[in-house]
């Protein structure tokens, strides 16, 4: 189907510059690994318009890839023939960390780094951290349910929402932005939208539960002979110091080693390296 001939395009005339792109003016970076660029790119800037873009696809019955910072490692940003590509690039509103409630309102294109740096601006902390923070976004952290290097303490994503915001296929919008841990008042929908990849609807703000920042933070750089260590180090450090562990992660050899060569850390002594 050419462009010109697509109706979709005849239902979203009225939307602002920047909002919709096509063709070569999508760019490969919306394509990934071994799918396809897609013919048309949703640039939603606001909840009103991402309703109004799935409810004129869904009118359509044209299949809609939602994408956010399109880190993903299990495919669900990538492209297939014939669909639509949405993507929250252009939602970026963040409120300041709210010191009274210990939240912050992200909509769902923001990174979550940039959640960190506010959080911590306002002495609290997001306490999610995965290695693809500066390009995630709320909205695909939240969608894959994420967990990290402090999962073991503090959970996955799931345990940082307290309210949310998303848009059902056909536009209808949902939106409990509640700020409150204790809220019992009826079902609570957001875990239907938390953790299912924008199946269920697209993500398009959150409310999220912030922590102190630690007064003190120590780390210990351990080489390991063999990876069955691991569990036990793990399992003394947990009796030691309980869920004042705050995180833990396990580094292959060889991604030490890359990540030396790359000169993000220091190598280990001779001889005492880590598990091949
Ligand atoms: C270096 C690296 C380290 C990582 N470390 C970890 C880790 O330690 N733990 C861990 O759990 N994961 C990890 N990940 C994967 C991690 O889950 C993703 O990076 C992140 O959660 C996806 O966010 P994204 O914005 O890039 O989403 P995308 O990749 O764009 O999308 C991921 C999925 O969510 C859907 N989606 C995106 N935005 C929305 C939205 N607004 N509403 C509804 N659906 C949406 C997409 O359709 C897709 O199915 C890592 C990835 C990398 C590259």
């Amino acid at each position: 189907m050419t462009a010109r001939a697509d109706p979709l395009l005849d239902a979203l005339s009225g939307l602002p510059p920047g909002a919709l792109r096509l063709g070569a003016d999508v760019g490969a970076g919306h394509a990934r690994d071994m799918s396809m660029t897609p013919g048309v790119l949703l640039r939603p800037g606001s909840t009103a318009e991402v309703a109004l873009m799935l409810a004129a696809c869904n009118d359509l019955r044209r299949p809609v890839v939602v994408q956010g910072g399109r880190t993903g490692l299990a495919g669900g940003a990538s492209p297939r023939e014939g669909e639509v590509a949405l993507s929250l690039e252009r939602m970026r509103d963040l409120t300041e960390a709210d010191p009274l409630t210990s939240t912050i309102i992200a909509e769902a294109g923001v990174t979550l780094q940039r959640v960190q740096e506010a959080a911590s601006a306002g002495g609290l902390r997001l306490a999610i951290d995965i290695g693809s923070r500066g390009s995630a976004t709320i909205g695909g952290v939240i969608a894959c349910n994420a967990g990290g290097i402090r999962v073991i303490s503090h959970g996955m994503m799931r345990q940082h929402v307290l309210g949310l915001e998303a848009v059902l296929a056909d536009g209808t919008i949902l939106s409990r932005l509640g700020t409150l841990v204790k809220d019992n008042t009826g079902t609570d929908l957001k875990h239907l939208f938390i953790g299912t990849e924008g199946t269920l609807g697209v993500v398009t703000r959150a409310v999220l539960a912030l922590s102190p920042e630690p007064a003190d933070l120590a780390m210990a750089y351990c080489a390991l002979g063999r990876l069955v260590d691991a569990r036990g180090v793990l399992q003394s450090l947990q009796a030691r110091f309980g869920r004042r562990l705050s995180a833990f992660e396990f580094i292959e050899a060889r991604v030490h080693a890359a990540a030396c060569a790359f000169g993000a850390v220091s190598p280990v002594p001779e001889g005492q390296g880590p598990t091949p």
